[in-house]
């Protein structure tokens, strides 16, 4: 007769022998052809290199267009007749120049295609002038291109453009991959109003026809839809943190509450700095703006709407009494500048690299400022908010923004990795060498993964692929057997090489285990009830029998 622990094994043995092939990711979507054009990083925007770019326009409130020109300069990497830009369909081009010559072109939905008579050799460097006027449309989530007004009547015109692209308002070469160097930002507007735009103020000149313009310089790469012009009846104050200039720019009857809630971005830039390095866009300074919209990561001018309050919109954002504590926008939005604005995805796809980190970034914020405890409340609070119905890296090259995930379950992969590493010094110098490494970068998932690994000197390619390519979280079934004082336990993962170790028993004394996808069993005093899993501390789930 067998023993009931040799039975239990024997049903555990046949359950996994039972155990269904992992699900198979879920199926691709057929993008459509604006999506191609879009996402997709071809042959004529792969045959070059961005340089540079001057945005010089001219933004008319009452007429509601805006007119001007940018200058694009990109080195060829192969030799080729035709290059890849976009503009929106709803805007006329021009002209498009080379020099003294007037080059053909092909308009293909929001695409340009650029055709040169004779063949750009690569190693070589070429700029072209990309006139370009119109009415840009009001659309997506904070309204990409909006000619609005202020409380008091004032023109206050602003961009927001991420998702639909910066092609929605001027013509660039609108992918995520390739960013040019350093980019001049010229905006005339009706003098009497200002514009903010990014990296550092050069100067103004009035152009003695009812209209001034605003040079701004930016030192940095920069992603085009970071690219913004914010122009209104702003005041400007300022401050300094260390050689770091800070500028603030509001309505004027927000001056008060803004010097007040603006005070936030001190030991904001002093957390961040604590953890990853110094502020990335140093010379061109850092900058709040005000804003209608609740706040974009505009690279060096981080736009502002969160009503001057604590928390997000005025409500607990987390939920556990926390977020309270600090303004969102500033917190997230300013975090953008380590990731998304300096280590940039090259491709949306791969998003969580500029939203989960983000994520993150806020509660290491937490706990700099509030203390351990704090900071895995904040953490935790965001399970919440996580659905897990699709992976959080989506199909490349078609240009979809990721599910909601990418923030909440990405923050919490990190905080499970953090743990994973489980030797704090060796977690916080990664994060920093993940940051100085690939900052001014565009980089993919796999990089960061081959990176990490190399760093640590172990795989863990299947817990990045487990919480980022699959859809379901990984599952620690645990099952016990009383009489033997045993429990057998294995991870039930899509990835079936996962193996992630995490800490269970009980939480005066966590023992940490090596689970794989294959049974192991061990000895345990805790009966089923005690026995628990540390799932603040690894965002698993648990299944016991
Ligand atoms: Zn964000």
């Amino acid at each position: 007769m067998m023993s009931l622990y040799l039975a239990v094994l024997t049903t555990l043995v046949l359950a996994q022998a039972q155990q269904p092939a992992p699900a198979a990711p879920p199926p691709l979507r057929p993008p459509t052809r604006a999506g191609v054009l879009r996402g997709e990083y071809g042959r004529y925007r792969a045959n070059n290199d961005l340089l540079y770019y001057h945005l010089n326009v001219r933004i008319d409130p009452e007429r509601k267009t805006i007119a001007g020109h940018n200058t694009i300069r990109f080195k060829m990497l192969k030799d080729d007749t035709r290059i890849q830009l976009d503009l929106y369909a709803n805007l006329n081009v021009d002209r498009i120049v080379s020099g003294a010559t007037t080059l053909e072109y092909q308009r293909e939905l929001n695409t340009v295609w650029v055709d040169f008579a004779e063949t750009l050799r690569a190693g070589r460097t070429y700029a072209i002038d990309f006139y370009y006027s119109g009415t840009p449309k009001e659309s997506g989530r904070f309204g990409g291109f909006v000619f609005g007004k202020d409380p008091a009547g004032n023109d206050w015109i602003f961009t927001a453009c991420e998702g639909q692209g910066a092609s929605i308002w001027w013509p660039n070469k609108d992918q995520w991959r390739d960013e040019v160097e350093r980019m001049d930002i010229s905006v005339a507007i009706p003098s009497g109003l200002a514009d903010v735009s990014n990296g550092k103020f050069i100067g103004k000149t009035d152009l003695g026809d009812g209209y001034t313009r605003w040079d701004w310089q930016v030192q940095y790469p920069i992603n085009n839809y970071s690219v913004s012009v914010n122009i209104g009846n702003y005041e400007h104050f300022g401050d300094r943190l260390g050689d770091l200039p800070l500028d603030f720019y509001v309505l004027p009857g927000s001056l008060e509450k803004a010097k007040q809630q603006f005070a936030q971005a001190k030991p904001m830039v002093e957390a961040y700095e604590y953890y990853f390095g110094e502020y990335p866009f140093r010379k061109d300074g850092y900058k709040l703006i005000e804003v209608p919209y609740s706040g974009m990561e505009h690279q060096s001018a981080v736009t502002y709407g969160n009503r001057f309050a604590n928390g997000y919109l005025e409500r607990d954002w987390t939920g556990v009494g926390i977020s309270t504590k600090f303004d969102f926008i500033i917190i997230h939005e300013s975090g953008h500048e380590w990731f998304g604005n300096a280590v940039s995805a090259a491709d949306v796809s791969d998003m969580w690299i500029h939203e989960g980190w983000t994520t993150y970034l806020e509660c290491l914020y937490v706990e700099r400022l509030f203390g351990a405890d704090s900071a895995l409340k904040y953490t935790n609070a965001y399970k919440s908010k996580i659905r897990n119905r699709e992976p959080v890296i989506t199909q490349r090259g078609i240009h979809r923004t990721p599910p909601q995930d990418m923030y909440f379950k990405g923050a919490l992969f990190l905080h499970t990795l953090r743990n994973v590493v489980a030797d704090e010094a060796r977690w916080f110098r990664l994060i920093r060498d993940v940051f100085q490494k690939f900052k001014y970068r565009n980089i993919m998932t796999e990089e960061l993964v081959a990176f990490v690994n190399e760093q640590l000197g172990r795989d863990l390619t299947p817990i990045f692929d487990q919480y980022l390519r699959r859809t379901d979280l990984p599952v620690l079934e645990l099952a016990f057997n009383d009489a033997e004082g045993t429990v057998a336990y294995r991870w039930k993962a899509d990835e079936r090489a996962f193996n992630m170790p995490v800490k269970v028993g009980a939480p005066s004394a966590w023992q940490t285990i090596q689970p794989t996808t294959n049974w192991q069993v061990m000895k345990t005093p805790l009966k089923k009830d005690a026995f628990e899993v540390a799932t603040d501390l690894f965002y698993v789930a648990t299944r016991k029998q």
